[in-house]
């Protein structure tokens, strides 16, 4: 550990800045030292940003660096730190880069043989995933699930047989759609945490086996407010996924590859999609199933 007081900007440098998530008093004091005293501020949206540093009294001129201007920006500012000014980068809320602005920027600084020093504080996925009581051993962040339906199914069946901890951001207006899909993807036994509203006055966090977490979600209108943070159990261990291919090559033996994957996913409570896809896959290998009566619900 170092003094705190060790907060000297040095020119030339950039400084990766992170900021509150909800609580104004999550903001630390060498952030707000290092954002009082370098020559500029890189903001995604300087409205929002300049309330939050007038809140601490920092008057450092802010710029502009947004997804639709980012890349043509960045060099200019990494331009700017090389010729020996000192530049600051945050967002609206939480860390710079993690599913906001700022990437070119900090490439360009690399590329340019920039300092980058990181000043670490908010984070929503780390927030969620520090109070989830799922596995932090090992995990994954998926970002934002995408919006229409199919495309957001799609992303969920790549954590079929994920092993790590998955962590997704979701917003109120899609929140119980979300669920709803990533029940009826990832079945309804697998543990997940909702994270709502972190640092903020209406935090709430639960843990529930999906299904479970889908009626509570549901119950109260309240629970579709706000931001939200969804962190998913991994994948049951490969011993699990073993005893579960083992049901279903015994049922594959009787019957067909949809009816076989629907009974081994009630069985076990793994996923049916890609029980099916294994079913398929199999049959293909020539394991035995029955011929197909025009069932084939498990696909969809
Ligand atoms: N860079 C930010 C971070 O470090 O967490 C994330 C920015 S991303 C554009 C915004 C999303 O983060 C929200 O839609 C929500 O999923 C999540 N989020 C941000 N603040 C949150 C909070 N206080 N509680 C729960 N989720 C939050």
């Amino acid at each position: 550990m170092i003094d705190p007081s060790d907060s000297e900007v040095r020119a030339g440098a950039l400084y990766v800045v992170a900021t509150p998530i909800g609580n104004l008093g999550d903001l630390a004091p060498r952030a707000q030292a290092v954002l009082a005293s370098v020559d500029r501020i890189a903001a995604e949206d300087t409205r929002s940003s300049g309330v939050l540093l007038s809140h601490f009294g920092i008057r450092t001129p802010l710029v502009a660096l947004h997804e639709h201007n980012e890349d043509r920006v960045a060099e200019a500012l990494i331009q700017a730190v090389r010729d020996g000014s000192s530049l600051a980068l945050i967002s609206d809320a939480g860390t710079p880069l993690i599913s906001d602005p700022g990437y070119a920027l900090v490439r360009a600084a690399r590329a340019a043989g920039v300092p980058v020093y990181a000043l670490p504080g908010p984070c929503a996925a780390i927030a969620a995933l520090s109070v989830s009581g799922l596995a932090t051993d090992s995990f994954m962040f998926a970002g934002f699930l995408p919006a229409k339906s199919a495309a957001r199914r799609a992303k969920l069946a790549t954590l079929a047989n994920e092993p790590r901890t998955a962590i997704l951001y979701e917003s109120a207006h899609r929140i119980g759609e979300s669920l709803a899909d990533l029940v009826a993807v990832l079945g309804g036994a697998r543990r997940v945490c909702l994270a709502r509203e972190l640092s903020k006055r209406f935090e709430e966090s639960i843990t529930l086996p999906a299904a479970e977490l889908l009626a509570w979600q549901q119950a109260d209108g309240n629970r579709s407010r706000g931001e939200f943070v969804l962190v998913v159990e991994g994948a049951p261990a490969a011993e699990d996924s073993v005893d579960a291919e083992r049901v279903l090559r015994l049922l594959l033996a009787e019957l067909p590859a949809s009816r076989a994957a629907r009974l081994t996913a009630e069985i076990t409570g793994c996923a049916r999609k890609p029980l099916y896809a294994l079913a398929l896959k199999l049959s293909d290998a020539g394991v035995q199933g029955a011929p197909e009566n025009g069932d084939n619900s498990a696909s969809t």
